[in-house]
This record gives structure tokens, sequence and C-alpha cells, in this order.
């Protein structure tokens, strides 16, 4: 299994119902997040205009946030999810420079770095991730990218998927459709 994440911006209400249900789910501390809302500027001139654009961690599968972490705190599980064990994260920060998307933070009271886990515990249960639950615009779509036939690889197959920054050669596996 390669748990990953297809993202159809155009459908996005820049509600921020996404926000609110990852921070419930995974007690996310005041004043910190695990996943954003962005508005880019998109198009060229005449036609710019700004693209609402939503993003959390890429759970990238050459993910230099786990080869810089010195105590292997920070590690890919079975499924292509990029994870952080708290118990054995130093408070070193080298994974929070090493990405390029700043999907990760320092919490202050733990002296520890979080970020989005694709909410394992739920998956675990069969269940969406909370963002993707609650959205009310069915913007994200979560599945195996391995299953051909799973709605997300589908949607990344028909209508194109670009990941952001391919520059950095992380190989996100969060895909915004076109
Ligand atoms: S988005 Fe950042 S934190 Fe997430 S896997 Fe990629 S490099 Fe690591
Ligand atoms: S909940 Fe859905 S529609 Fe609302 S901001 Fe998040 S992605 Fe956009």
């Amino acid at each position: 299994m390669r748990l990953g994440m297809v993202v159809d911006t155009q459908r996005c209400l820049h509600c921020g119902a996404c926000l609110v249900a990852c921070k419930a789910e995974n007690e996310v501390p005041t004043g910190r997040s695990r996943n954003w809302v962005a508005e880019r500027e998109a198009g060229t001139f005449p036609g710019i205009g700004v693209r609402i654009e939503p993003g959390q961690c890429m759970h990238c599968e050459n993910a230099p946030c786990v080869r810089v972490c010195p105590t292997g705190a920070s590690y890919v599980d079975a499924d292509g999810v990029v994870l952080l064990n708290p118990d054995d994260c130093i408070g070193c920060r080298y994974c929070i420079e090493s990405c390029p998307y700043d999907a990760r933070y320092f919490d202050e009271d733990s002296g520890t770095v979080d970020k989005c886990t694709f909410c394992v515990h739920r998956v675990a249960h069969r269940q969406q991730p909370a963002c993707v639950l609650t959205c009310p615009a069915k913007v994200r779509v979560f599945g195996d990218l391995d299953d051909a036939q799973a709605p997300v690889s589908r949607l990344a197959a028909e209508r194109g998927g670009a990941v952001l920054k391919p520059e950095a050669a992380t190989r996100p596996k969060i895909f915004y459709l076109s």
C-alpha cells in the first residue's frame, strides 16, 4: 500500500473546515497548524488570478526530513506515510529546516516537532483523515496510490496530478489536479 492524496483546488471554498477538523482531531496547540489553505497567484498576464491551495505534509517518497533526522524519530511506515515518534525527537529541528513545504512546526510545550500524519490512527480503523471527511466540497481524495482502481489513483490518472515544488525532487504523494 502507498497512501496518498489528490487535491482539487478548483473546488475549495476557503472555508477552513479542514483546518478546524485537523486541530480538533489531533489536539494541535493553539497558534499552530498541521495543514493550511494558501492563496497563490496563478496564470499569466492578463489572465492572472488567485488559486486557493489547501496543503499539509506531502508524505514525500524521497523525504529529506527523514534523512536528516539524527535519531530516527522521523521515519516512513509500511504504507509510505512519513511519521514522527515524539519519544525519539530531541528537538534539534533539522527536519523543519530540510522541509521545502514548511510542513512541520516545533511545539514549545513538548520540545518536539509535529506535523500531519494522514490521521493514521483513523486510517487503521478504515476511516478517512479528518480533513478529508470534513471538507464540504470534497476537495481531498485519499487512498492507495498502488491500487489503480482506487478513486485517488483514477483521478490522478484522468485529470493529471502535479506536485508542489517538483524542483525539490522530494517526490510528494499529494497531487494537485489540473
Ligand atoms: S513535506 Fe516536508 S515534512 Fe512532509 S515528508 Fe516532505 S519533507 Fe518531510
Ligand atoms: S474544508 Fe475543503 S473547501 Fe473548506 S477550506 Fe478546506 S479544502 Fe477548502
